[in-house]
């Protein structure tokens, strides 16, 4: 693999309903080493959280049952998950929806269609960091 890698296998949670979404970013962790675990539904994160222990959340908005914003609060309001950083990724690129992932405690903010770049950097700021 060429590029900048991270020293340490990091695992993210990818919260995404959506199968296209998920190959894109399925490739994209993959290319920065990341070991990924996949819920489709913020429900199923919550239950998987401490048992999965991940260093970074990736959370979709739009999920069927409780929305991105609902199941971050739900997340940071567990000790597996309170210091657990999350992005969001939305289509909602409207400020309201920055606001609304700030409120739930959401570390970062991207919008679709991703940038590519712009994730690989946002990634690697946090996996550094855990
Ligand atoms: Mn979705």
């Amino acid at each position: 693999m060429t590029g900048p890698e991270l020293g340490t296998r990091r695992r993210v949670l990818v919260v995404e309903d959506n199968p296209v979404n998920l190959e894109l970013t399925r490739a994209l962790l993959e290319e920065l080493d990341c070991e990924i675990v996949v819920a489709s539904t913020g429900d199923a994160a919550v239950r998987m959280l401490a048992s999965v222990r991940p260093d970074l959340i990736l959370m979709d908005v739009q999920l069927p049952g409780m929305d991105g914003y609902e199941a971050t609060r739900a997340i940071k309001a567990i000790p597996a998950g309170a210091a657990v950083p999350v992005v969001v990724v939305t289509a909602h690129a409207m400020a309201h929806a920055r606001v609304l992932a700030q409120e739930a405690g959401c570390s970062a903010f991207l919008t679709k269609p991703i940038d590519v770049q712009l994730f690989k950097e946002t990634m690697r700021c946090f996996l550094t960091a855990a």
